[in-house]
């Protein structure tokens, strides 16, 4: 079995935003193609363009529709505030990098490791003896098998990327945050209260996932907004779209009313 280091002082992860999600998949491909090479790869795919592909991804993307809720009749304004319509949430899937995980102390070899300097979670391929052991101690899912190489694979933040000196400073993020086109993904230090991540989670009520496992995931994820009613957006917009007219310059003035014919 294997050792936990002393819990370290910088905790390296990720931020995710439910509320920006849409669902692209780009984390995902991006998370591919860098790990296909460099300390991870391969990332190897069987059957890639059969009826059931199966293959290594780091990371998934899952989407779900969430049953709207109904406005509470009762004057309880926090019920009648939780009305939500139906909306679709895209859940992005990848190792956590827990504080305290069984994924690490189940493993014989000590193939699987948490690293002290940055807590980043990861595997020597190695030391792997292809168990299995560490993935039933996931409950998150996040270990990944390859059947062609024998050995247990996972997320590894991108650790050739977030340090290699051989790019441009401003690409040593992980790939997924790299690709990402809403800027749904952050990484930081969370274990820096004053980082930019930190106060992200801290503004937006960021949460981590079941805590109550007791794995202390360091990546956290925003909650989405709550979304507004059809009845409640339709007026709300209206409100926010009426202009003064009268107030602008005349150049808009002309403007407004040429393209309000
Ligand atoms: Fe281990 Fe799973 Fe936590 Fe990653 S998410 S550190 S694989 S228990
Ligand atoms: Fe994949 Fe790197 Fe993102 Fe982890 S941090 S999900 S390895 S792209
Ligand atoms: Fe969501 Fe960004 Fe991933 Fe697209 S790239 S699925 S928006 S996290």
């Amino acid at each position: 079995m294997t050792d936990l280091p002393p819990p370290s002082k910088v905790k390296l992860g990720l931020v995710i935003d439910l509320d920006t999600c849409v669902g692209c998949h780009a984390c995902a491909v991006s998370c591919k193609e860098w790990n296909s090479g460099g300390v991870a790869g391969p990332l190897t795919d069987e059957n890639p363009y059969g009826k059931d592909p199966t293959g290594v991804w780091f990371n998934r993307v899952h989407s779900y529709e969430v049953a709207p809720t109904s406005a509470c009749a009762s004057s309880n304004s926090i019920a009648a505030e939780a009305a939500q319509p139906a909306m679709t949430l895209h859940f992005p899937r990848s190792c956590l990098h827990c504080e305290t995980p069984a994924c690490v102390t189940v493993c014989p070899t000590g193939a699987s490791f948490k690293r002290a300097e940055d807590g980043i979670v990861l595997v020597d391929e190695d030391k792997c003896i292809g168990c299995k052991l560490c993935s039933w101690a996931c409950p998150y899912g996040a270990r990944e098998y390859s059947p062609v190489e024998g050995v247990m694979k996972k997320c590894t933040l991108c650790v050739d990327r977030i340090y290699n000196e051989n790019l441009e400073e401003a690409e040593r993020q992980p790939a997924c945050v790299q690709a990402c086109p809403t800027k749904a993904r952050h990484f930081g230090d969370l274990g820096d209260p004053e980082s930019k991540v930190s106060r992200l989670v801290a503004e937006r009520g960021g949460v981590a996932l079941l805590p109550e496992l007791g794995y202390a995931p360091v990546n956290r994820y925003l909650p989405p907004r709550p979304r507004r009613t059809e009845t409640a957006s339709t007026a709300q917009v209206a409100a926010a779209e009426t202009i003064d007219t009268a107030a602008l310059p005349p150049v808009l003035r002309w403007l407004d009313r040429v393209l309000s014919r």
